[in-house]
């Protein structure tokens, strides 16, 4: 079955790119109708907090990403123990004694001569006497893995295609600090084989993460998963600014955003697919297919994401909108207001226009008496607005702006706004004849 997973580390709030990934591993997932894990990285117990596991959880709530299951590397802890000393049994890891200032220095000097900054196995070259001497100085050695140089590795990328890495171009990666704890190189291997996961989607800035962990599920005798590295998501102007790597969640729904409209955009975005404000989730998963996910960097714009956010808006339905529409606002209500609103967060303003008070308006006197003449023939019917300026049309000859705006204005106390049309019978005819006549003495 497929399986895939989101691994993120509970450090702080997830982020655009973080969502983007979590919606591209559920959508794998239940596209082939198979399983999408939350896999909480908290190996680094200073830097996880639990606040923001429960804001991870929140946040795919929100969006509607249901995951089929939940792991939490903390509580696997004696399975990473395990999985190293199985692997330093067989020769696969070893213990080195370099400060980070040693290893800095080994790197500038590499710069420096104008080679790769590898790991040059200083620590696998001590003879046994000068291991014992690191450690009866007290030093304790942090641990790395050995990449098997005679092993090419290769694998069949699900954007990027064919991907080849030279191992002696890597350096033997650090999986375990001098202090006992994890890196996030191996844990994240040794949970992939045990949660049976067999498609790793992931940012492209983990490419050589999989060249090595490739090595690892060999050397602990599991087959690997298909990988896939989706291009980085950048700002409009082509960084990855700041802000987009803090704009998450909660940022987008304080601005009005539908969840729909992210994932939406989100589904698309770096793909060869047209973003369209498309909530429904099986049309998205219908055409989600690694196939159209380009190289380039996907271009985050917010002008699109509010473009896509208006357009489902607009189309949304009385039904979906109703728990979160102003006390007492039917469906006539929302289909009045409903096309001039960007984010649901705007319709109280415009129904304030129905419940009142509204604000007032300064009008010439000319007006003022055109408004005691609306007042005075104002009757009520299904479609009182338009029986109103019809009769107001041929009994003053006001047309256009004149006959209509002092109306607008009587009504609502603004010079825009929602259709006259469906606003007009949901203000109600005495409530409608007493703002035409309060207008009319105003001055
Ligand atoms: N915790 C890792 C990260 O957030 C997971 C990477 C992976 O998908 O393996 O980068």
């Amino acid at each position: 079955m497929t399986t895939t997973r989101f691994a993120p580390s509970p450090t702080g709030r997830l982020h655009v790119g973080n969502i983007r990934t979590a919606l591209h591993n559920w959508m794998l997932a239940k596209k082939a109708g198979g399983r999408f894990l939350l896999r909480i990285d908290d190996t680094d117990a200073e830097r996880s907090k639990e606040e923001y596991v429960e804001a991870i959880r929140t946040d795919l709530a929100w969006l509607g990403i249901e995951p089929d299951g939940e792991e939490r590397q903390s509580a696997r802890l004696d399975r990473y123990e395990a999985a190293f000393e199985k692997l330093k049994e067989a020769d696969r890891v070893y213990p080195a004694y370099e400060t980070a200032q040693e290893l800095e220095l080994k790197r500038k000097v590499q710069l420096g001569r104008g080679l790769p900054p590898i790991y040059d196995r200083g620590a696998l070259k001590l003879s046994e006497a000068e291991r014992a001497a690191k450690e009866a100085e007290g030093i304790a050695p942090h641990w790395r893995f050995k990449l098997d140089h005679d092993e090419a590795i290769a694998w069949e990328d699900g954007v990027r295609g064919t991907s080849k890495f030279d191992p002696k171009l890597l350096s033997d990666p650090v999986i375990r600090r001098a202090d006992g704890s994890w890196l996030y190189m191996l844990p994240s291997t040794v949970d992939d084989i045990d949660m049976g996961i067999t498609q790793v989607l992931r940012g492209e800035d983990h490419v050589s993460n999989t060249a090595v962990q490739i090595q690892m599920f060999t050397a602990m005798g599991a087959e690997p998963p298909a990988f896939a590295h989706e291009a980085l998501l950048v700002g409009k102007e082509g960084k990855l600014s700041k802000r987009l790597g803090s704009l998450g969640c909660d940022a987008f729904r304080e601005k009005g955003i539908e969840p729909d409209a992210l994932v939406a955009m989100l589904a698309r975005l770096g793909t060869s697919l047209p973003v369209e404000p498309i909530t429904d989730r099986t049309t998205l998963l219908d055409t989600f297919d690694l196939s159209t996910f380009g190289r380039a960097p996907a271009k985050f714009d917010d002008a699109e994401l509010e473009r896509i956010n208006t357009a489902i808006v607009h189309a949304m339905p009385f039904e979906v909108a109703k728990d979160r529409l102003p006390n007492g606002m039917d469906e006539a209500g929302w289909h009045a207001v409903q096309p001039n609103v960007t984010t649901i967060d705007e319709v109280a303003d415009w129904w304030r226009l129905v419940t009142g008070p509204i604000d007032r308006i300064e009008l010439e006197a000319e007006d003022r008496a055109y408004l005691t003449q609306a007042a005075e023939i104002l009757t009520w019917s299904d479609d009182p607005w338009h029986s109103l300026t019809d009769t107001l049309k041929d009994a003053t000859g006001r047309k256009g702006k004149a006959l209509f705006l002092p109306l607008r204005q009587a009504l609502t106390g603004m010079n825009h706004g929602p259709d006259m049309g469906e606003l007009l019978p949901l203000i109600g005819e005495a409530e409608a004849r007493a703002r035409l006549q309060r207008a009319a003495h105003s001055n």
